[in-house]
Parts: C-alpha cells; structure tokens; sequence
C-alpha cells in the first residue's frame, strides 16, 4: 500500500476512534461477497484488513453469512456434509458471530443480518458495537457463464446485475448507518470509504460540541478552582496584595511569587517596612524563619561590633 492512502487510512480511522468510540481490535463484519473477492484475488484477509485499517483486526462471519456461502456446496458424498469451499478461512482466522433473528435461529438473508448487526435499533440508527462492514461487489457471474449457450449467459448476466444491484444498495444501506467505516474490494484492491457524509456530519457535531463543551468545562474548572482557592486559600494564593495581608502571609509570601510585589512595595513604603519589624518585634509568634533571619544579621553583625545586641546574637543561637 502506498503511504499515501497507509496515511490517510491512519487519519480516517483516528476520527472513527474519536468521533464513534471505534478501539483495537476492530471487529469487521466480513460478508461472502468479500470473502468470494479476498479469495479470487489471492489477497490474506488479515495482513490485507490490517494494512487497510491501519490496526489490529479481529474479522467475524455472521451464521447468515456462513449460511449463503454453504448454501450452494456440493455435499461431500462420505460425509454428507457440504464441501468447504476454497474461499471459507477456517475458524481460527474467520471466528463466527452468532446472531439471532428469530426463534428457531434460521439463517436469514445475509444483507438483512448484516444491517441488524450494524444497527441493532430500528428507531435510531446506530452502529453500537462499532463493527466495520468489509463487503465487495459480487463476482460476475459472466465469466462463469462464458461457456454456456447464449440464453443461459443472459440469465446469467441478469442474474449477475441483480447481485449487483443488492450490493450496492446494502453498501448505501450501510452508509445511512453513522459511523459504519465501510471496506470493499475494488478491482483487486481493497480499500477504505472515505467517511459518509452522516458520519461527517455526526463526526463534526462531536467535534463542535467536543470543543464548546470544552470551553465550558475549562471555563466552570476555572471558577471552580479560583472560587475554591479564594475560599481555601485566600490568604495563601491572593497573597500578592502586600498592605491588607502582610502578616498572616509571611510564610506563604517566602516561597511564594510575590516577591516582585513586595519589593517594589517596600520601595514605596518606608514607613510600612519600618512597621512591620516593629511588629516582628513585638509578636513571638510571629512567623520564625524571617525573622530569624534578621536576627542573624544583626548578630553577624554585632559579633564584629561589640558586645550590645550579643543577648540577641544568643537567642538566635538558641532558635537554631
Ligand atoms: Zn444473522
């Protein structure tokens, strides 16, 4: 695969991932049509499905599915079972999905179980279980016709048209479904739809409201956090205002951002600065560490000096 389309695969199911819930391993409603066209093209259906989805695959046949691809065996004269055929991977790469349309659990017609499984609802439609659909145009019967008189090969064609007619309304069918990643086998190529224009529509819905719900959840986050800051930790996080909070704060202002703001305070205001060692120095229990500080200054200081505030030099010996 050109790396190209690998990227644009990528893209494609990245928005099936965001915008419908899709998640590794994708489950891919394989149908016989598919099957037929994997087999007659000699493609692997898991390396050819992973390479297309860009992702883990896990393939599932419907009972229906298996049902139509049985119907037309021969049986097996010894066994009296009908004849694998050739296109049918065993179980261990093609695991059944069970379905129930009805109470005796008769197979019913493939393109109908296919859409019940897409969109089990019949009121909204909705691709619950996140299945991708891998489906294929029949193959023309023509060829196997080639041989047969003139009448036998306009059956044949007719026939070949009505298949044809089925499978591209099952595939629109499909494409009613939102969010259904559609993959088909298109001359020997298998191949991811571009994204219906419902999905588009429903992916872009998603993405809006993703984005205003965003908006909204940022924006109720931020006054949720600042309401529960500035009832918790007014005086913590508004510290910032130096006159009104100064002394209940100093622990916080320490460590805190506003040490811009106390400066160019303290530049403002002498008087202010004055008045707060007043009170440093009235308060012993006002916060230790700056004051501390200031004492160890001052007793540096003095131990050079002389002997005056040598008492103070001694309780800052005793704090630490
Ligand atoms: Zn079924």
């Amino acid at each position: 695969m050109r790396a190209k389309r690998s990227k644009k695969y990528r893209k494609l199911m990245h928005q099936y991932e965001l915008a419908f819930g899709f998640r590794e391993p994708y489950q891919v409603l394989v149908d016989s049509n598919f099957l037929q066209a994997v087999h007659s093209f000699k493609m692997e259906l898991i390396p050819y499905l992973e390479r297309t989805l860009q992702g883990k695959v896990k393939p599932l046949l419907t009972k229906c599915s298996l049902a139509k691809i049985m119907a037309n065996q021969p049986l097996n004269p010894r066994t009296n079972n009908p004849v694998r055929p050739a296109q049918l991977p065993p179980p261990t790469v093609l695991p059944l999905r069970h379905c129930t349309h009805n109470e005796d659990e008769t197979p019913i017609d493939e393109v109908e179980c296919l859409l019940s499984l897409l969109s089990p609802s019949a009121d909204v439609k909705r691709n619950k279980e996140h299945y991708i659909l891998a489906t294929a145009d029949p193959a023309t019967p023509k060829a196997a016709a080639q041989d047969a008189n003139a009448k036998k090969r306009k059956r044949g064609v007719d026939e070949g048209e009505v298949a044809l007619r089925k499978s591209r309304m099952f595939r629109s069918a499909a494409r009613a479904i939102p969010g259904v990643p559609i993959v088909y086998v298109k001359r020997s190529v298998m191949v991811l739809e571009p994204m219906s224009s419902l999905s588009e529509e429903l992916r872009d819905g998603y993405e809006n409201g993703k984005f205003r719900a965003g908006l909204n959840d940022e924006a109720v986050n931020k006054k949720g956090g600042e309401g529960a800051k500035t009832k918790k930790g007014m005086k913590k996080v508004k510290g910032p205002n130096p006159l009104s909070v100064k002394k209940p704060k100093k622990r916080v202002n320490e460590s805190g951002s506003s040490r811009p703001a106390k400066k160019r305070d303290a530049e403002g205001s002498r008087a202010e600065d004055g008045d707060e060692r007043a009170g440093d120095g009235d308060g012993d229990s006002a916060p230790k560490p700056k004051r501390r500080r200031r004492h160890h200054n001052r007793g540096a200081r003095t131990d050079g000096d002389g002997e005056e505030p040598s008492g103070g030099g001694d309780t800052v010996a005793m704090e630490e």
